[in-house]
């Protein structure tokens, strides 16, 4: 690998991970693009480059600008880290139902965060909408001007999976690719990457792995946007047909429980040494169930979106995940005894 000018130089070109035990159980080579290798630990780093180089060759960002988002979090650290390197100022709107870690770590990153009540879409305080209205009042006051970088609608997203997320896994896979599925948060990886896939394989099957609580998997499969349960996992689960989403047409589509899923992560963790997040977990799940579909002997990849200690309070929690009746992996908090 070269020396790399600079930091943003380091994201992309993640690592393929054979996860072996769901590869094993199901006659598939079960493949996780490890995107929480990125600088910013997740798979945004690479939309968030993109939104933002964009906004440099349009003109809209001028030097010293700032940055404006509304987000779970991720794609706000990769743009707080992006915005630090290039010398730009970043304000983020996040709802304050996201995990700790995430919010410490955006504060870290240099982020100035505002955090609102976890609202609907179709709310006008929805946290997204808030973003806009603060970039608009931003760009009348702050010196250089700021954007709105809209990462749901703002097509630089997909852009950057269709350009680097796609090529990376088609290479690393020397073209042998059969399917690739995952979870949906603005759209812009599954759409992005089922786009760059397509092009070089117009066969390859693809699929959306879709929480409890959102309303894609009802609308792949019956034209309708209709949502039903809950989630803990974070960053994904969409209510409507995004910027990015739009013209995506998927070859299947799994709801997927968190109680289905979760458990992927807890063996990863504990068998192969795997630390990963919630989205992950949907995502490995729905991993295995394509598998199911199409039979032994095909390759499938999916995204390792984040690492697990984002979400160290929550999802790794045993009284949290007890809360919410989900399982409790065996070797969570397990003790040692020792006589001194
Ligand atoms: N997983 C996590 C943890 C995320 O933060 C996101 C982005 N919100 C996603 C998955 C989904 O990615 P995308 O926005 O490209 O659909």
């Amino acid at each position: 690998m070269p020396i790399m000018p600079s930091v943003i130089d380091a994201i992309g070109n993640t690592p393929l991970i054979r996860l072996n035990a769901v590869s094993e159980a199901t006659g598939c080579e079960i493949l996780g693009k490890a995107e929480f290798m990125n600088p910013g630990q997740s798979v945004k780093d690479r939309a968030a480059l993109y939104i933002i180089k964009d906004a440099i060759q349009t003109g809209a960002l001028k030097p010293g600008g700032t940055i404006v988002e509304g987000t779970a979090g991720n794609t706000g650290i990769g743009l707080a880290l992006i915005a630090n390197a290039l010398g730009y100022r970043c304000v983020i709107v996040i709802p304050e139902t996201q995990s700790q870690e995430k919010k410490d770590m955006l504060r870290l990153a240099g982020a100035q965060l505002v955090e609102v009540p976890a609202v609907p879409y179709r709310n006008p305080n929805n946290y997204v909408k808030l973003s806009q209205r603060l970039a608009e009042q931003l760009n009348e006051t702050e010196p250089h001007g700021a954007i709105w970088a809209n990462q749901f609608d703002n097509v630089a997203n997909r852009q950057a999976h269709i350009e680097t997320t796609a090529p990376e896994i088609w290479s690393q896979t020397g073209g042998e690719v059969d399917g690739f599925i995952c979870a949906v948060g603005t759209g812009g990886t599954l759409a992005g990457t089922a786009e760059g896939l397509r092009i070089r394989q117009p066969k390859v099957r693809i699929g959306i792995a879709d929480p409890e609580g959102a309303a894609l998997y009802s609308y792949y499969k019956t034209g309708e946007l209709k949502a039903e349960g809950s989630s803990i996992t974070e960053g994904i689960g969409q209510g409507r047909i995004t910027g990015n989403l739009e013209g995506l047409e998927v070859d299947e589509a799994h709801q997927i429980a968190d109680k289905d899923a979760l458990p992927f992560v807890f063996d990863l963790l504990e068998k192969e040494g795997l630390c990963l997040g919630g989205s992950s977990a949907i995502n490995i799940a729905g991993a295995v169930a394509m598998a199911k579909s199409m039979g032994p002997g095909h390759r499938i990849v999916t995204v390792l979106c984040d690492y697990g200690n984002r979400y160290q309070s929550k999802m790794f929690n045993p009284e949290f995940l007890a809360s919410k009746d989900l399982p409790v992996p065996s070797w969570l908090g397990r003790k040692v005894e020792m006589t001194i």
